[in-house]
């Protein structure tokens, strides 16, 4: 076999803490727990094939397995697919609003609709809370947001919700423009490590309140959280100062 020329994976130390904590760093075929020592594996054999989805962390004794043939391909594929198969096991818990440190809350009997009822801080503060159901560390890296503006119409009553436990995190993002799609990278990535509930906030703003003030400023937002740079989770659809029913999507394409 002639010697392969290696092109550097780009951004090597990331990528690899990536895949490190994609194996929640033990070897995916053997329990070496070593990883300072651990290698990354093309998996197609191409070396300049540096997808997420084409490189694998593990033990240098099992890279020399698969070299040999010990491990066969089908299984390295497979344990990969594995790994992979977190997204499914991020799941959505709630979206609630800061009531306390908002003018929003929630329409009660409406699920995701929120309203404002005090024009003193109109920048709404969401608390989302997620599992993670996985046996892996999983990072929150981004958060994608749309939004459509809906016709004006009634606002509603007054209905005090209960406390919420305050989350530490708080992430503030630009309300998009009406049909723009903003994709927030977030620079201090949330850890969550692996069986946890989590709950961070997001606080909506915008170059001034009058965009949230209702009862003209309706809005159905979607979201979606970006996990590890590699899978997002969608939530249903928010509704801002509106009480009709998410009949109406708002697809992120
Ligand atoms: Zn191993």
């Amino acid at each position: 076999m002639t010697k392969k020329i290696r092109n550097e994976i780009p951004q090597r130390n990331k990528v690899k803490a990536k895949l490190q904590q994609e194996i929640n760093s033990i070897c995916p075929f053997c329990d070496n727990d070593d990883v300072g020592h651990f290698q990354i594996h093309h998996i197609d054999s191409d070396p300049l094939n540096n997808e997420n989805s084409n490189l694998i962390l593990l033990c240098p004794l099992c890279h020399s397995k698969i070299t040999k043939g010990d491990i066969s391909i089908d299984q390295v594929i497979k344990t990969k697919k594995q790994l992979k198969n977190i997204s499914g096991n991020i799941k959505f818990i709630s979206v609630s609003v800061d009531s306390k440190n908002c003018g929003w809350e929630q329409i009660e009997n409406i699920p995701y609709a929120f309203e404002v009822r005090k024009l003193t801080s109109l920048f709404p503060i969401f608390n989302f809370s997620f599992i993670n159901q996985s046996n892996n560390t999983v990072l929150l890296t981004n958060i994608i947001i749309k939004t459509k503006r809906l016709p004006a119409g009634l606002s509603g009553p007054n209905i005090p919700l209960p406390n919420i436990l305050r989350p530490i995190v708080k992430y503030k993002i630009k309300l998009p423009e009406d049909g723009k799609v903003t994709n927030t990278m977030i620079l201090e990535e949330l850890e969550i490590p692996q069986g946890r509930a989590f709950k961070f906030q997001v606080e909506l703003y915008d170059v001034s309140m009058e965009r949230f003030k209702p009862p003209f400023n309706k809005f159905i937002l979607s979201l979606k959280f970006g996990f590890n740079n590699d899978f997002n989770i969608d939530i249903p659809n928010i509704l801002l100062n509106s009480r009709r029913d998410n009949l109406q999507h708002v697809s992120i394409s």
